[in-house]
């Protein structure tokens, strides 16, 4: 089925595009034809933006049960869309069908979890001699990216909404057909006009505007290192409020004396999230030494296990399927061995943008794989001697998201989690945690989403002293 995306909302309906370049949306598994999206220009983001401030005076006074409705509409608007959603984001972006139903689901359940941070003490406390008030920052500007879209867009806007702000949203534009069904959910929802925008077009014009719009106060971002700087710079001239979840090269750090069986099955579903496509994906994993051949063969029958198809998806479009095979030839080109996948389609699945799982063995933590982002199934083994030189190896990268360690003892693998920079480190476990804070140490970014760290990123505080 084909389906067209050639609106904006705006003000509380749908307007036509301004911007009027269109862009195919094909299925990244089959190369099929599924959708045709118009892009906007800066005129529709000014539109928006422009709604956005005309509606911010109201919003950001309701009552915190005006907006707990609100929010709780949005919420049940997508909980009727739900099935569309996830079948939607399967076939935009080729995520894995039971990843694809996890983040819409909890797309849907930000605007549930928000509602509990809708208490007046985390909007006003004593402190001192003052009465520290905490009000919403004004409108903001949310830029997402196409790995989950639908997630990182409500995750932005439940946070946001329920702080007081407006805002303005610009989706990936490789996620045009998703941010449809969010579009006609906000609809539903029924906000008053202006407070939702939602604008489709690309970051160097819808983008742009919005992150150096003087009427836009606040900027939450989620996306490349590259495109981050870009806008913290951009943002400064109007000295906006800025969070920026940005990208990361996750340590899997097997300790020596975890059950290799397990662990290599636990590096592999960190490293291969989302077929690769994820910041937190753990792909460096960090093997003792002493324990490399039993890894390899771990790894070896771990990878050859997987189905692709799923959970091994496409990589979400031909440009970024190149983009992996040049970091698989790179990391050929720099001496790595390919301990299993290389370069190419797996066998079978040559329509689509599928890249095979790859594991390198032989990876020296200065070489290319080793360092940057591949958002693919690429995953590097870099041998370690003790805690201390794992530890070094974790740490010696620009990146600072995530990390995982793999141990028997738990207060070693404790020890050496307290010693990695990184804004989450999991133990033993992959964790779903949306109300503890989520961002970056380093080149990953600063700012934390979720909860109530993610609440006062939408806040300024004011302090009132009363005589
Ligand atoms: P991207 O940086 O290319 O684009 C992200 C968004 O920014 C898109 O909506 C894009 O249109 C917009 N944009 C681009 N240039 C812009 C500009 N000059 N001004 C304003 N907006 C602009 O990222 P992507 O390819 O969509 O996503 C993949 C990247 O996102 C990876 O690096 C990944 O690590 C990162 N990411 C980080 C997290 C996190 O939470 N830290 C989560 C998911 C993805």
């Amino acid at each position: 089925m084909m389906i067209t995306v050639n609106q904006h909302f705006i003000d509380g309906r749908f307007v036509e595009s301004h911007g009027q370049e269109t862009v195919d949306v094909r299925n990244p598994a089959t190369g099929e034809l599924i959708g045709r999206s118009t892009r906007g220009d800066a005129v529709d983001a000014e539109r928006a933006i422009a709604a956005a401030k005309a509606a911010f005076p109201s919003w950001s006074t309701t009552s915190l049960e005006e907006r707990k409705r609100y929010l709780q509409q949005i919420a049940d608007a997508l909980t009727e869309r739900m099935d569309e959603l996830v079948a939607t984001t399967v076939a935009e972006f080729g995520a894995p069908p039971l990843f694809a139903g996890y983040i819409d689901g909890q797309a849907r359940d930000f605007f549930l979890l928000v509602q509990d941070l809708l208490e007046p003490e985390n909007f006003e406390e004593a402190n001192g001699k003052a009465v520290i008030t905490r009000v919403p920052v004004g409108v903001a500007g949310l830029l997402t990216p196409w790995n989950g879209n639908p997630w990182f867009v409500c995750g932005k806007a439940a946070a946001a909404l329920a702080a007081g702000c407006t805002v303005v949203i610009k989706p990936s534009e490789l996620s045009a057909l998703e941010a449809r069904i969010l579009m006609e959910c906000f609809d539903k929802a029924a906000l008053p006009p202006g407070v939702v925008n939602v604008v489709n077009g690309p970051g160097a014009t819808v983008g742009n505007t919005i992150t150096r719009s003087p009427d836009v106060q606040k900027i939450s971002f989620t996306g490349s290192t590259k495109v981050g700087k870009q806008i913290n710079h951009d943002a400064t001239e109007t000295m906006k409020r800025v969070t920026l979840e940005l990208g990361g090269k996750s340590p899997t750090i097997i300790l020596d004396d975890a059950d290799m069986g397990k662990a290599v099955r636990f590096a592999l579903t960190t490293g291969l999230i989302n077929t690769g496509q994820a910041c937190i994906a753990g792909t460096r994993i960090l093997v003792p030494a002493s324990r490399l051949d039993e890894a390899k063969a771990a790894l070896k029958a771990g990878v050859e296990g997987l189905k692709i198809g799923d959970p091994i998806q496409p990589m979400v479009s031909h440009a970024h399927y190149e983009r992996v095979q040049s970091y698989i030839r790179k990391g050929i080109d720099e001496g790595a061995e390919v301990l299993i996948g290389g370069e190419g389609k797996p066998e079978g699945f040559e329509a689509g943008n599928y890249v095979k799982p790859t594991v390198f063995v032989g990876v020296t933590n200065d070489m290319t794989i080793a360092q940057e982002e591949i958002f693919g199934p690429v995953l590097s083994v870099i041998t370690y001697s003790d805690d201390d030189d794992a530890v070094a190896i974790a740490n010696d990268v620009e990146y600072g998201l995530h990390a995982y360690v793999y141990g028997e003892d738990r207060e070693r693998a404790r020890a050496v989690a307290n010693r990695i920079l990184a804004g989450r480190v999991m133990i033993n476990q992959l964790v779903d945690d949306p109300i503890s804070p989520f961002g970056g140490f380093k080149m990953s970014g600063f700012g934390r989403e979720f909860g109530i760290h993610g609440l006062q990123a939408y806040l300024e505080t004011r302090t009132v002293f009363i005589d």
